[in-house]
């Protein structure tokens, strides 16, 4: 489908896409770059692409299509650094988790007759680097095609069918639309579950250790995210403050109703807001 493909970061999302693309046979040579020596060298030891480069230009030199797989902050900067050396019609895209603000970073540094299209494939773990990638990752996952105005039709189109044969379905969306979804499905919950550690840590009454021994009883379930890479995270609350900030507001106004409901021992409230709330959970499989 592609020539060649370079992966710019050599982490969860990139290593899941080099092993999908290699079982989809849709790539021809992948070639890889990360900042870290020693993410390079892991990434080498362990055959994570066909060819581990230096520096991120020698990644993306002759490259059909670049993907910018690192935190959401470094999108532009390395936009910049390797927009000289991309070649006549590259399409360039990023798996970052904002839209909006990684649009604003990455167009101004877009060459003429190259392309850059928006991509979020909504498929993760907690865990991160290139040791933790797997082929399945997107299979079944929803991946967001974001391009931006007058984007070209044909390349759009190629990149979805890309990502159909990762194994992802497809939706398409616009940047602003795209970050209010994340920061309720995504980013605010992640927040949330940071949030819980933080408030069992901070607890004299409990130690830590019956934090971990009792964690069953819905702890360790809510809190799996909790252990996500902490840049990535950051950059996320960084660049997508407006929609973060407006489902924090509406979380915090919810669970200010609800500690009223529990101070006056207004059961009613508590069983009608439960009831509403289970039912649209158990309508997610
Ligand atoms: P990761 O921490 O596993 O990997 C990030 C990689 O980027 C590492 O190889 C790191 O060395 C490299 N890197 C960091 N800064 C760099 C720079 N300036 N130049 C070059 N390389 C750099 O992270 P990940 O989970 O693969 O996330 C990558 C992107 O995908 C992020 O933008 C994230 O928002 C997005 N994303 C993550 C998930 C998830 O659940 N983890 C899901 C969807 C999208």
């Amino acid at each position: 489908m592609y020539n060649r493909v370079a992966l710019i970061g050599l982490g969860l999302i990139a290593g899941s896409m080099s092993l999908a693309m290699r079982r989809a046979g849709v790539a021809g040579e992948i070639t890889g770059y990360a900042r870290s020596q020693a993410t390079r060298d892991t990434a080498r030891e362990i055959g994570l692409v066909d060819r581990v480069c230096d520096t991120a230009t020698e990644a993306v030199k002759d490259a059909d299509l670049i993907v910018l797989a690192v935190p959401v902050g470094a999108m532009g900067p390395v936009m910049a650094e390797i927009a000289p050396a991309l070649k006549p019609g590259a399409v360039v895209t990023d798996v970052g988790s904002v839209k909006k603000s990684v649009l604003d970073a990455v167009m101004p540094h877009i060459p003429e007759g190259a392309h850059f299209i928006g991509t979020h494939p909504m498929a993760g773990t907690e865990h991160s680097g290139p040791r933790s990638g797997f082929a399945e990752l997107f299979d079944n996952r929803w991946c967001l095609i974001v391009p931006p105005e007058g984007a070209n039709e044909g390349e759009v189109k190629k990149l979805e069918d890309f990502w159909s044969a990762l194994g992802a379905n497809i939706e398409r969306m616009d940047p602003e639309h795209h970050d209010i979804v994340c920061a309720v499905v995504s980013h605010v919950p992640h927040l949330i579950a940071y949030t819980m550690v933080g408030v069992a840590d901070d607890l004299r009454r409990v130690t830590d250790q019956e934090v971990i021994k009792f964690s069953a009883a819905g702890f360790r379930d809510f809190t799996r995210i909790a252990a996500s890479d902490p840049t990535m995270w950051r950059d996320v609350f960084l660049t997508n403050k407006e929609a973060a900030l407006e489902i924090l507001g509406r979380f915090t106004e919810e669970l200010f109703a609800l500690q009223r409901a529990i101070r006056t021992g207004d059961g009613d409230t508590l069983h009608d807001y439960f009831t509403r709330t289970r039912a649209i959970r158990r309508g997610i499989i």
